[in-house]
């Protein structure tokens, strides 16, 4: 089973992405993740990508559709894909028709985290990760249990995502309604669209998921 967590940024597409990972063992495409690799390895694609994410605005179509056809390769037909944070535009849902086409794969459905934008800024201001094992905490929602010592690896070091600043979470937001939002009809039109309450506690929310899924 394909399916696609679309929502706003801060809307928790990472965090269940990961845990229906964990629990069910499908595969996370983050195109997010994916430049964020790229920039910090200095790929060619990250050269491209660099600017461009700081300001918080879309890396180029042609770019992710290029870089989610060469994941999937990496897979085999029977592993179930999330796609997180892509596609972000008309023209790279019509690019993932193709690719999912062509590698005779069905998109099962497209899961809507449905937000309120106000409480999305706090979310994102305030998240910072593990710089070892990449667990993600929160100022004000989950601080580590020891303060300044990662519950799960012990590491005392964490990062921040450069983007994660309120000027640059807003131009996200704004290409967010301008580019993504308006994907949703495409979807709609097929009948595969879920709204699933994106404000819950992470453990409704993955709850909510699992009865769209019926996992
Ligand atoms: P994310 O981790 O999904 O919030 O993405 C971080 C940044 O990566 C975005 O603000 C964009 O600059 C870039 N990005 C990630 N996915 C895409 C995509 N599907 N299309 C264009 N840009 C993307």
């Amino acid at each position: 089973m394909d399916i696609i967590l679309l929502g706003p940024p801060g809307a928790g597409k990472g965090t269940q992405a990961s845990l229906l990972k964990d629990e069910h063992g499908m595969v996370q495409l983050s195109t997010g993740d994916m430049l964020r690799a790229a920039v910090n390895a200095g790929t060619e694609v990250g050269l491209k990508a660099k600017a461009l994410m700081e300001a918080g605005e879309l890396v180029p179509d042609e770019v992710v559709s290029g870089i989610i056809g060469d994941k999937l390769d990496e897979l085999g037909s029977e592993q179930g894909v999330i796609f997180d944070g892509y596609p972000r535009t008309a023209a790279q849902a019509e690019s993932l028709d193709e690719i999912l086409a062509e590698r005779g794969r069905v998109l099962s459905y497209v899961i809507e985290l449905s937000v309120d934008e106000d409480a999305l800024v706090e979310r994102i201001t305030g998240r910072f990760t593990c710089a070892k094992c990449g667990e993600g905490y929160h100022d004000i929602f989950k601080q580590p249990a020891v303060a300044g010592v990662c519950d799960v690896c012990g590491s005392t070091e964490f990062k921040r995502r450069p983007d994660d600043n309120e000027e640059t979470v807003r131009t996200r937001m704004q290409e967010y309604r301008a580019k993504t939002a308006p994907i949703l009809p495409i979807y709609e039109a097929r009948g595969i669209v879920r709204k699933v309450d994106g404000m819950g506690s992470m453990a409704d929310v993955h709850e909510a998921i699992e009865a769209v899924l019926s996992l």
